[in-house]
């Protein structure tokens, strides 16, 4: 049996151990220390627009601090993009508060600004106003910021911008991240960039970052002994895996480059098959990390389905997966409100993610090659 090919696996740069090493070296083995502060600094650097980035767990974490931080209560009510992983949703009900659910766009297959302004609109018209937005740049592909920002603004509701799969990517020269009150970022094992586990939150102002980590860090006031007038979290993100992400951030920029290319090897493959689509970038305005390379399939043109294609390809050890499934579509959210179409419906019943590992070797895209065009 060849060997697995994976979607997305852990691709280290050479430097992440340094710095872990660095970490035993002076014994900071905590969840705070200078390669916590260094990562910080990159990332700050990194995305610019003046953001102040706070290190967390997970980016699990990051959007829940996002949503104490934007005054999110019980019964609440938040708009969240429905097409996404279930992590852009879950903490909405850690906070008691209620997902409404909001369908995407065909272009980006993120949300869609007129479905979320009928939203707002509705919510107002019933006397709840919605309390944030979750905007989620899925894939790596941007959302339609300009349009999303101005309807936040217009009626005044916290935009939390889910950029969890999308380091690096940009829109309009903007990083993906900093156009929100808040945006999030993971740093998991299959994300662009990994510290094996890790998130972390994108905040406006000083103030907000250091409440984010007042809030991570068990909210403990100042005093000599411990003293709490909040209820807070152990979500801070540890100095060994911090040291992982400052040498991952060395090398991220490649990795995008190299992601970039699969997502073209495999517009190549198809370029001539009829049914299928190659998601990408619509115009100039969206710059996509392309994380992950997925494709969609007309199965009354090409004669196979999405699963036979998967089916195929695990059958030579090739991992593929079907995209997410939206989330109003998920028997845990069923209760909630979904405003839309059925375009994330049909995107999740015709398309499929692609093996896009930054580490792919000509070898594996060989291996790919040869297997999808067996089945066409
Ligand atoms: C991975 C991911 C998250 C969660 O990040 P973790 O670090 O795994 O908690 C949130 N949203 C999206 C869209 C993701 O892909």
């Amino acid at each position: 049996m060849n060997s697995k090919i994976w979607l997305s696996s852990p691709h280290m740069g050479g430097n992440e151990q340094k710095y872990v090493q660095e970490a035993f070296d002076t014994n900071w083995v905590a969840p705070l220390g200078p390669n916590v502060n260094g990562f910080e600094q990159d990332l700050e650097n990194y995305i610019g627009e003046k953001s102040k980035v706070a290190c967390l767990s997970s980016g699990t974490a990051a959007l829940h601090l996002a949503l104490i931080l934007a005054n999110v209560q019980q019964d609440d009510e938040v708009l969240c993009q429905s097409m996404t992983f279930s992590a852009s949703a879950n903490p909405i009900v850690y906070q008691k508060a209620k997902p409404v659910f909001i369908d995407s766009e065909e272009d980006t297959w993120n949300l869609c600004p007129l479905h979320l302004e009928a939203a707002i609109k509705d919510g107002i018209a019933k006397g709840k106003k919605p309390k944030a937005i979750i905007v989620v740049h899925l894939y790596g592909m941007p959302a339609k910021m300009d349009a999303i920002l101005a309807i936040a603004q217009q009626y005044g509701v916290t935009l939390i911008e889910d950029a969890a799969e999308a380091l690096g990517s940009s829109y309009k020269g903007q990083k993906c991240g900093t156009f929100g009150d808040f945006g999030i970022l993971s740093f998991n094992g299959n994300k662009i960039i990994t510290t094996s586990g890790g998130g972390a939150l994108v905040c406006k102002t000083e103030a907000s970052k250091q409440k984010a980590i007042f809030l991570a860090t068990q909210a403990r006031d100042n005093a000599p002994h411990y003293q709490h007038s909040e209820i807070g979290y152990n979500y801070r993100m540890s100095n060994i895996v911090a040291g992982i992400g400052r040498g991952q951030m060395e090398v991220l920029d490649k990795h995008i480059s190299y992601r970039r290319n699969n997502n073209q090897f495999y517009q190549e493959i198809f370029k001539d098959v009829n049914g299928v689509t190659v998601f990408k970038e619509t115009t100039n305005d969206f710059f996509s990390n392309h994380w992950l390379s997925c494709i969609v399939i007309d199965a009354a043109i090409t004669g196979f389905s999405r699963e036979d294609l998967r089916l195929h390809l695990e059958k030579e050890n090739i991992e593929s997966r079907p995209l997410w499934k939206p989330m109003h579509l998920q028997p845990v959210f069923n209760d909630y409100k979904y405003f839309g179409a059925n375009i994330a419906e049909n995107l999740f019943k015709k398309g499929l993610c692609l093996p896009s590992g930054s580490n792919l070797t000509d070898a594996d895209r060989e291996r790919i090659a040869k297997s999808i065009k067996n089945l066409l």
